[in-house]
């Protein structure tokens, strides 16, 4: 290297050096089971209506900073009480990494492992040290481990992820709660699959100075808008709304996010079907000889292979054209384990089929 690239290399922190970038791999013609993405268009007439609002839009103005119009459908759609406060993200992403802004240095960010690899990405990347704590083997809490992590490590930032990704289970209410009141710090309720759980923490923000309830319309079926937001107590959500940037939520994303919570009905039947299909390919799954699948609360199932490599059977559907997630060496999972995203009818029938025909 050059002096003058080695010196430009130096800038940079030797923490975001040492990191890899968050990969997504390529999905061009592939069926795309890899990402928790709602596989169902809208309904036509839906589509229609929303192009001739989009057409309202200016695109050579700013959007409103505060996104008022948005907020407030949101606090409708969504049952948030006026004296609770709620930030806006450019996905429930962005706010990881905003909540992990506003911390003192050198805090302790916790989450159990495996979990959301975001907590981890951004914790690093902010040079913030991240404590994870195994999960139990059925994937349930580890109490006795949170309980004494927190004690040692007084974390400022707990994540939690209710369902949990990729587990895709949810955790016990009564060690949330226990969780809750053993925090010295910030604790994150991440409901990004609560669509498909249906249960929720939002209900008991108001009680809880300590907590934040995050949520993001991404696995609802609004992935492409990136939208996400947390609900907590007024003292919190006015210090991070110091550092959000001004205009996170574009013109477009205002408008189709505040047209898609008056239409909310549509999204939670196309999530009850995912709930459907979700249990009918669980079904299938369990029949298969040689694999061990993991209930599931959200819309992706976790399974194992017991006698095949994760990595063949991986590349085998995707040569057959389909995508879905090795989960290779992430630890706390038995080993071989891929996950998949519920889609639409047939595409679970050409997914397991083609799975069927790879192990035979
Ligand atoms: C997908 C996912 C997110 C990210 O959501 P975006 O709003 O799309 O950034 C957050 N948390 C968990 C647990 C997720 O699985």
């Amino acid at each position: 290297m050059s002096d003058k690239s080695t010196r430009l290399q130096n800038l940079i922190r030797p923490e975001i050096q040492e990191m890899t970038a968050y990969h997504v791999p390529p999905a061009t013609g592939l069926m795309k089971l890899d990402a928790m993405e709602n596989p169902f268009a809208w309904p036509d007439e839906m589509k229609a209506e929303w192009l001739t609002l989009l057409a309202t839009a200016e695109p050579n103005r700013y959007p409103d900073p505060a996104a008022k119009q948005l907020v407030s459908s949101l606090r409708k759609c969504f049952g948030v009480a006026s004296e609770l406060g709620v930030v806006l993200g450019n996905g429930s992403d962005e706010l990881i990494q905003l909540i992990l802004m506003a911390v003192n240095t050198g805090s302790c960010i916790m989450a159990p492992t495996p979990g959301f690899v975001m907590y981890q990405h951004i914790a690093r990347s902010l040079g913030l040290p991240f404590e994870g704590v195994p999960l139990n083997a059925d994937f349930s809490l580890d109490m006795p481990a949170m309980i004494g992590a927190i004690k040692t490590h007084q974390p400022a930032v707990i994540f939690l992820a209710y369902p949990n990704n990729p587990t895709a289970n949810l955790f016990a209410d009564k060690d949330l709660m226990a969780i809750l009141d053993a925090a010295t710090g910030i604790v994150v309720i991440d409901e990004a699959y609560q669509p498909f759980a249906q249960k929720s923490f939002l209900d008991k923000v108001s009680k809880f100075e300590q907590l934040l309830v995050m949520r993001t319309v991404s696995k609802l079926g609004l992935a492409g808008l990136r939208l996400g937001f947390v609900v907590g107590h007024k003292s919190l959500t006015e210090q991070l709304e110091k550092i959000r940037l001004p205009y996170n939520i574009n013109v477009f994303t205002q408008l189709t996010a505040c047209f898609a919570f008056k239409h909310i009905d549509v999204f939670n039947a196309q999530a009850v079907l995912i709930c459907e299909q979700r249990e009918e390919l669980l079904l299938h799954l369990l029949s298969l000889p040689n694999v061990r699948t993991f209930p599931s609360d959200a819309n992706f199932i976790l399974f194992a292979l017991l006698s095949d490599s994760a990595e063949r059977v991986f590349n085998a559907l995707k040569d057959e054209g389909v995508l879905i997630k090795k989960m290779g060496a992430v630890s706390g999972l038995p080993p071989e384990c891929l996950r998949v995203t519920v889609g639409s009818m047939p595409e679970n029938e050409a997914f397991f089929e083609k799975l069927s025909s790879i192990l035979a």
